[in-house]
Parts: structure tokens; C-alpha cells; sequence
């Protein structure tokens, strides 16, 4: 027989904004925009003021500024937010054994077998209560005996409030809610639910499993499990990761410059979807070469934190350009993003380029269906070892065939 889990879901109330208004309190009380402030741009983030006009994140900021002009708009500064992150992080890595952090300003912890010296409501209670002490920034937490009940809780509880789901209790509690709310519904699944003319949980409740499966698929099975309040993953302990990387040493030196570059966008595609896959966004960008005569440089280059293509490689394809310019066989190329932090897709949303940020959003979809190499880009196409590893999942690398025997 398996312990009864307790599983904490905290999430700070629309972070960037209370970072805003922790520099600037005149932003209190008052409808505000954070994101891609000219008119392509897209709203990451708004305040409980503004969300009454109907604005809601991912909208076009065009949209947003008609549906109420006087808002304050506000361009996000990725640097400001990581660090408040970080405050937060800190705080809770220094009250709890086993935390997860699953972006920017969300947290799963486990307290599974606390009970016993204090009491894991009145310490998740705890917890919050000295975040909110000392760092300034709201909080809200759920608290149940798995990751799906707690995170729904969570979302119930907001804004700066709290909830807890006894045992026994997930169903009744998920019952009467949108089954928007299940965490892996978006809007394309939500809509072929509401076809089925299914809104509510409970209806996926009283619906037999089998039928669901039948219907939607392997995800139906797993709406099928949330919805009935079943979720047996686990917490992963959260490890910082600075930097990550990939290198490519040719079996035969070569001068094919068409290839060279072709594997160097395929590098820095592979590792541009990693950071997306973990919710990461990089500052800056090494490229490296190697010449036959085993000399080797490094360049790197800072940019404003991100982790879509459309800004990575036209550096990475810079760097390569001033880094090539030897009359000698390449024996090695290598590209790392570093100065790396959470953020991902939220982040990516200061860009003022809508259309570049949804195509962005569009072809990872494929990939996570498809396959890692459904999509790259035509120029990418030689490279051939691109790996579905996670290096933010905690997990080992795979071994790579970095040199082709
Ligand atoms: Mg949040």
C-alpha cells in the first residue's frame, strides 16, 4: 500500500505585473499590459484590472489596448523577473526537501510524509506566508494528494488566497468546474470537447473511460484521469542548469562550407526546441570551431533573453560567418546557449513579432506529435543525430554518435 502523497501547487498572482508594481507602486490598482508593446506585439502577462475588460494573455496587444485604452502597457524585462524567480526559489529550496520548479513563477513541492513532525497544510501555510514576507511578491497554493488536483486548486484559490482538497474529496471538488481548467486542455482540445458537448468535468466523470479513449485518443484517456482527480507523477527535484550545448566532430575534415552551416543551424534549431521544451530562455551564444591543426575559437554574443529560432540563428549563423575564415579543413563545430533562466513562452511573448511567436508555437505542436524532426528548416536539413532528450527533466543525457564510425 502506497503513503497518502501531499502535493503543494504554488503560483505567484501575475508575476510580472507584481514585479512591475514592487518597483513602481503608482502601477497598483490600475490595468496593466506587460508584452510586445508596438502593435504586433502580443499581451504575456495583465493585471486582475485589466482581465475585466476581457483581456487575457496571448491576446494581439492591438486587441487588448482597444478593449481598454487607458491601460498602462509595459514592455517585460526578462533580467528584472528571473531575478525575483530567484528570491522565490530561494525561499522555498530553504523550507522543503523536494520542490519542482515548472516555469518562472510556478512551483510543485512535495511533502509527502511531513505530516508526521508538523502538519502539511499549516506548513505549506507557512511557506507562504514567508514568500509573500519577503520577497513582496502574492502567492497562491493548492494542496492535494497529486499534481493535477493541486494545480486546479491552485487556480481556484487565486488571486493571494489558498486551498486545500481533502483525500477523497478531488472528485466532488473537479466536478462541478470547466473542463478548461484541466491543466493539459487548450484551446483546440477544449473546443472538439465542447463539440462533444462536454463543458463541465463531472460529464467527463460520468462518462466510461473506455468511451473517452475512443473519442480523443491516448489524451483522452489522460483528460479522462485528471478529471477524475488520478495523477500519479511525481515531483522532480528542480536542478539549475546554466548552460547547454552540442558538438559536432566530422569523421572527415571538412571545408564543405553548404554543410558546415546546414549542421549548425540543425545545432542550434535542436537546441533552441530544448529550451522551449524546458521553459528556458538563453542570453547568450558561443559558437565554436576547430580546425584540422586542432586550433580552436570561441565567439560569443549576448542577446535579449529568448529561445525562439527566428532570433537565435541569424547570431549563431553571425558568429559562424566571423569564426570561418581560415583556408583549413574544420574538424569540429560546436554551438552553447548560456546564461540560461525560466521564463520560455511567456517570455518569447516581449517580441513585438506576433506571426513569428505563434509559427514558433505552431511547429513545437508538430514536434511533440510528430517527432522531434518533423520540422526543420530547409537549411537544416543534413544534420541527422538530433536527440528527444530533456536536459531540464533531470534525467541523463543520452549518449550522442558524435562521430559517425
Ligand atoms: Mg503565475
Amino acid at each position: 500500500m502506497s503513503e497518502e502523497r501531499a502535493i503543494v501547487h504554488m503560483d505567484l498572482d501575475t508575476f510580472f505585473v507584481s514585479c512591475e508594481r514592487l518597483q513602481d507602486s503608482r502601477l497598483n490598482h490600475k490595468p496593466i499590459l506587460i508584452g510586445g508593446t508596438s502593435d504586433r506585439g502580443v499581451v504575456a502577462s495583465c493585471s486582475y484590472e485589466a482581465r475585466k475588460f476581457g483581456i487575457h494573455s496571448a491576446m494581439p496587444m492591438r486587441m487588448a489596448k482597444q478593449l481598454c485604452p487607458e491601460a498602462i502597457v509595459l514592455r517585460g524585462n526578462a533580467t528584472t523577473y528571473s531575478k525575483y524567480s530567484n528570491l522565490v526559489t530561494e525561499v522555498i529550496k530553504d523550507s522543503v526537501p523536494l520542490y519542482e520548479k515548472s516555469s518562472i513563477d510556478e512551483f510543485f513541492i512535495d511533502l509527502t510524509g511531513m505530516d508526521k513532525f508538523f502538519g502539511c497544510h499549516q506548513m505549506a501555510i507557512e511557506l507562504r506566508q514567508r514568500i509573500i514576507r519577503e520577497t513582496g511578491l502574492p502567492i497562491s497554493f493548492g494542496l492535494s494528494t497529486n499534481k493535477t488536483v493541486s494545480k486546479i486548486a491552485t487556480g481556484q484559490a487565486k488571486p493571494n488566497n489558498q486551498i486545500r482538497v481533502f483525500k477523497g474529496t478531488e472528485k466532488p471538488f473537479l466536478a462541478p468546474l470547466s473542463v478548461r481548467k484541466i491543466p493539459m486542455v487548450g484551446e483546440v482540445t477544449y473546443k472538439s470537447l465542447c463539440d462533444l458537448g462536454i463543458k463541465k468535468i463531472v460529464t467527463v466523470q460520468q462518462m466510461p473511460m473506455q468511451l473517452m479513449h475512443k473519442v480523443l485518443g491516448k489524451n483522452g484517456l489522460s483528460i479522462w484521469k485528471k478529471a477524475n482527480g488520478i495523477d500519479n507523477s511525481p515531483v522532480i527535484q528542480y536542478h539549475e542548469r546554466k548552460s547547454i550545448s552540442t558538438e559536432r566532430t566530422f569523421d572527415k575534415d571538412t571545408t564543405d562550407i553548404k554543410k558546415l552551416k546546414s549542421i549548425t543551424i540543425a545545432m542550434a534549431e535542436n537546441l533552441a526546441y530544448q529550451l522551449r521544451r524546458g521553459n528556458k530562455l538563453t542570453a547568450c551564444i558561443t559558437f565554436k570551431i576547430r580546425y584540422s591543426d586542432f586550433q580552436t575559437y570561441t565567439q560569443q554574443q549576448k542577446i535579449p533573453y529568448s529561445s525562439l529560432d527566428s532570433s537565435i540563428l541569424p547570431v549563431v549563423l553571425n558568429l559562424f560567418e566571423k569564426l570561418y575564415n581560415r583556408r583549413l579543413l574544420v574538424r569540429l563545430i560546436g554551438v552553447r546557449f548560456s546564461h540560461l533562466v525560466e521564463g520560455g513562452h511567456q517570455i518569447n511573448l516581449f517580441e513585438d513579432n506576433e506571426k513569428l511567436i505563434r509559427l514558433s508555437l505552431a511547429i513545437d505542436k508538430m514536434r511533440e506529435r510528430y517527432g522531434d524532426r518533423s520540422v526543420i528548416s530547409a537549411a537544416g536539413m543534413e544534420a541527422k543525430s538530433i536527440s528527444r532528450w530533456n536536459p531540464f527533466s533531470g534525467e541523463p543525457p543520452p549518449l550522442l554518435p558524435n562521430r559517425r564510425r
